[in-house]
């Protein structure tokens, strides 16, 4: 369907648009604390000093493997709570906490928010005649008693307040680049503003339906027009105007143009929070309730939801829809498919020319001769793609298993979209793999191609090759991955400053936006496009410390590479921007999805929690507590590739997948590169099967990460809806459709109350805080 300005459908999820102009709310550097920006230096050059030194003991970190220090902070806090007994203040406190808290226990299970569900006070079977007949029965595991023991309220309305102060950061950023933000978490923080949560407010992606069946997916029917505007970076962010006058007088039109100093001063809060003791150790214990939470919950319930499980006619754990949400097209074939591939090209193809090396052009047979190879020869050993015990802590000698058989030729030949043979094997290969998806029907893939920002040609290269080659699958929906490697380009002298790579990767799709007529292939290119990855080494790291004072990116012309929070928040404002554009024209929208918290410092999440809809990877979120509370609490999507860290970051028995499941951060599991790690041809099936055997995986587990991976992914409103049920949107059993998706309701609903419940904590103290200072 085409989905030009007149014919894009203003659908129920397009209603809550502001009519106002969408503007990005600006702080001032006045506004903040200069302890929060000290707090938050500090905290930089401690991530940097824990990289260099891995043992020290790090500020955002719980000590839990310290004896001597936790002892000490237990007593600490023992008689801080002692003398919080005799204060009449505190205890006056304390009371009006107890009230709010007997009063507002919420589940927003139904539509009407103001029908209140209590926990953990008193039972909710006893006392809620509200739950929904939506909600199972199930043995629910509450808590009854004071509302926060073992912590002072002091340092319990501090955390609160910091917490939600991150959560409000998080959703400011979220909707302004038409991320998704869930919808439980923006009921209560309108509910912490004395504000009714309206589903019209709830921001959404727009990306495209896959074509139907007898549509041509490649058709150059019905472009849009164009705009005329005029484009022009400023401050590395493309700035549209409306026509020449505009851009002379510099009048831009009105899109929401983000800043690096508000983004900087946003950030150092939520760092500066990370570190801040009654935070940590709040979120800390409330991590290892929910596990523990969870692991009764198991214990009670197995059973019931086996059952439930076991009645659900047609669907399995085979038959539910699982997308692998990172993986590389370069390495989306396993070592086997590769070396068939390589050698039945030899056998037709031998004489034709594939390459052009140093101005000689040369065919096949004269590759593989100069290599002094005979294909016939070849064995998955001397093609020597897969990863191993080399690689491990040495990403530089993974990046070389790219090259099949050590030989950068090969990879040209077989694995570029912009070579000598137009791409035609690697999207031969591509093909391959597409259509043993689309076999096996319940599979997906989100298969990353690169920009590298060295040329702007690079977008209409890659479009075209998409095109001439047929890319698409329904099976399939693309992501453009950008390697942060401005570095290389500045040794080789290929741009002026950072800046100039940042237009090279956003121009052309600004004009491809303002002017789809004029970029017809690209236009069409980005029906199937549904997001950007920043990706390379992360423990590379940048000797620059990223702040409000960063240089702007047309004045970044130094050799050294800006730092990863540096590349990140120029990526969003691109992207934010793009969005904005796109939305206004009906076109559909890009989400950023960045590689994060594989390896190197702990300020990759921070930032990446405000500029990113979703991660790969979050394996650092185990070091620092108040970091994977907060993903918790927005619901942050984290693809992990447990196989893929144990070959180059993380031994996989110490992978925390299987803790991050139990306390219910939205994981799902994806391959990375099925080329370097994966055996068999179903490589995604195959990282699923390894997790369920070690990790012993219920059916349930399985399914709620399968279902994980649905919601994560860039596929249409149209499919989620088919795939998930049609009421996905909507959190807890009444979102679900266990027909679809196998998960059973009662774990839905025990998700869906355990946020709650951790939700309603946080806006309680901001409310007894206020009822306290008015009595
Ligand atoms: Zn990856």
């Amino acid at each position: 369907m085409l989905r030009g300005a007149a014919s894009f459908p203003l659908t129920e999820r397009n209603r809550g648009d502001p009519e106002m102009p969408r503007q990005f709310p600006k702080v001032t550097l006045s506004d903040v604390d200069e302890e929060v920006r000290l707090m938050a230096e500090k905290v930089y050059a401690s991530a940097l000093k824990e990289e260099e030194n891995k043992e020290a003991i790090s500020l955002y970190t719980v000590p839990e493997d310290c004896p001597i220090g936790l002892q000490q902070a237990k007593e600490r806090e023992l008689l801080r709570e002692l003398a919080e007994q005799h204060s009449e203040e505190m205890a006056k406190r304390k009371k009006s906490l107890k009230m709010i808290r007997s009063q507002s226990m919420q589940i927003p299970v139904c539509v009407d928010w103001a029908r209140a569900t209590p926990t953990p006070l008193v039972s909710p079977l006893f006392s809620c005649p509200s739950i929904p007949d939506s909600f199972p029965e199930y043995q629910r595991v509450t808590i009854s008693g004071d509302y926060c023991a073992g912590i002072t309220v002091e340092d319990y309305e501090q955390a609160a307040k910091s917490l939600l102060k991150a959560l409000f950061i998080r959703e400011k950023y979220s909707k302004l680049a038409y991320h998704r933000y869930p919808q439980t978490t923006a009921r209560f923080l309108r509910s912490a503003e004395n504000l009714k949560w309206r589903e019209e407010d709830d921001v959404l992606p727009d990306i495209c339906p896959c074509p139907q069946e007898g549509e041509d997916p490649y058709s150059m029917e019905n472009i849009p027009e164009n705009l005329g505007y005029e484009l022009k970076m400023r401050d590395g962010i493309i700035y549209v105007y409306e026509n020449k006058t505009a851009l002379e007088e510099n009048r831009p039109h009105c899109l929401p143009y983000p800043d690096l100093e508000t983004f900087a001063i946003d950030m150092s809060h939520v760092l500066a929070m990370i570190v801040d003791g009654p935070t940590k150790t709040y979120c800390h214990r409330r991590l290892n309730f929910l596990s523990s939470k969870f692991y009764l919950h198991e214990m009670l319930n197995e059973m019931a939801e086996l059952k439930e499980l076991k009645g659900v006619p047609h669907r399995d754990f085979y038959n539910v829809r699982k997308v692998d949400t990172h993986i590389h097209a370069a390495a989306c074939m396993n070592q086997k498919h590769l070396l068939n591939f390589i050698q039945s090209t030899y056998k037709t193809d031998a004489d034709r020319v594939v390459l052009e090396k140093a101005g000689k052009k040369l065919t096949l047979k004269e590759v593989f001769d100069n290599l002094n190879m005979d294909p016939y020869d070849l064995t998955v050993d001397s093609l020597d793609v897969h990863a191993g015990r080399q690689t491990f802590h040495r990403f530089d000698k993974f990046n070389s298993k790219y090259n099949p058989v050590g030989a950068s030729e090969l990879r040209e030949i077989y694995l570029k979209t912009d070579n000598y043979i137009m791409g035609e094997y690697f999207a031969r290969l591509i093909k391959e793999v597409a259509h043993n998806l689309e076999e096996s029907k319940y599979q997906h893939a989100e298969p990353r191609l690169s920009i590298y920002g060295r040329s702007p040609d690079e977008w209409d290269s890659l479009s075209h090759w998409f095109i001439q080659h047929k890319v698409h699958s329904p099976n399939m929906r693309w992501i453009i991955q950008v390697p942060r490697i401005y570095d290389i380009f500045m040794s080789r002298k290929l741009i002026p400053n950072f800046a100039k790579m940042l237009e090279n990767i956003f121009l052309p799709l600004f004009e491809a936006t303002v002017n789809p007529q004029k970029h017809k292939e690209l236009h069409v290119f980005l029906k199937y496009m549904t997001g950007f990855d920043s990706v390379d080494d992360e423990s590379k790291h940048s000797d620059h410390m990223f702040s409000y004072k960063s240089p702007k990116p047309e004045q970044w012309t130094s050799d050294e590479n800006p730092p990863y929070s540096y590349y990140l928040f120029h990526m969003y404002a691109n992207i934010m921007v793009l969005n904005n554009l796109r939305k206004e024209r009906g076109l559909s929208t890009f989400q950023f999805r960045p590689h994060c918290g594989e390896a190197g410092s702990i300020t990759h999440l921070v930032s990446a929690f405000l500029t990113a809809d979703n991660i790969s990877h979050g394996l650092n979120l185990k070091k620092s507590p108040v970091l994977q509370y907060l993903y918790y609490l927005a619901q942050v999507p984290i693809a992990m590739s447990p196989l893929s860290n144990n070959s180059l970051f993380l031994e996989y028995s110490k992978n925390p997948l299987r803790e991050f499941l139990h306390k219910g951060l939205c994981v799902s599991l994806s391959t990375d590169d099925p080329m370097q790690f994966h055996y068999t041809k179903e490589a995604l099936m195959e990282e699923y099967a390894i997790a369920a055997q070690l990790w012993k995986l219920s059916t349930c587990d399985l399914c709620e990460i399968a279902r994980n991976s649905v919601l994560q992914a860039g596929l249409s409103h149209q499919e989620k809806k088919y795939f998930l049920g049609p009421n996905y949107l909507k959190d807890g059993p009444e979102g679900n459709d266990i027909r679809r998706t196998n998960v059973a309701q009662i774990r839905m609903a025990y998700r869906h109350e355990t946020l709650c419940n951790e939700l309603s904590f946080l806006v309680d103290a901001m409310k007894s805080e206020a009822l306290g200072s008015q009595m």
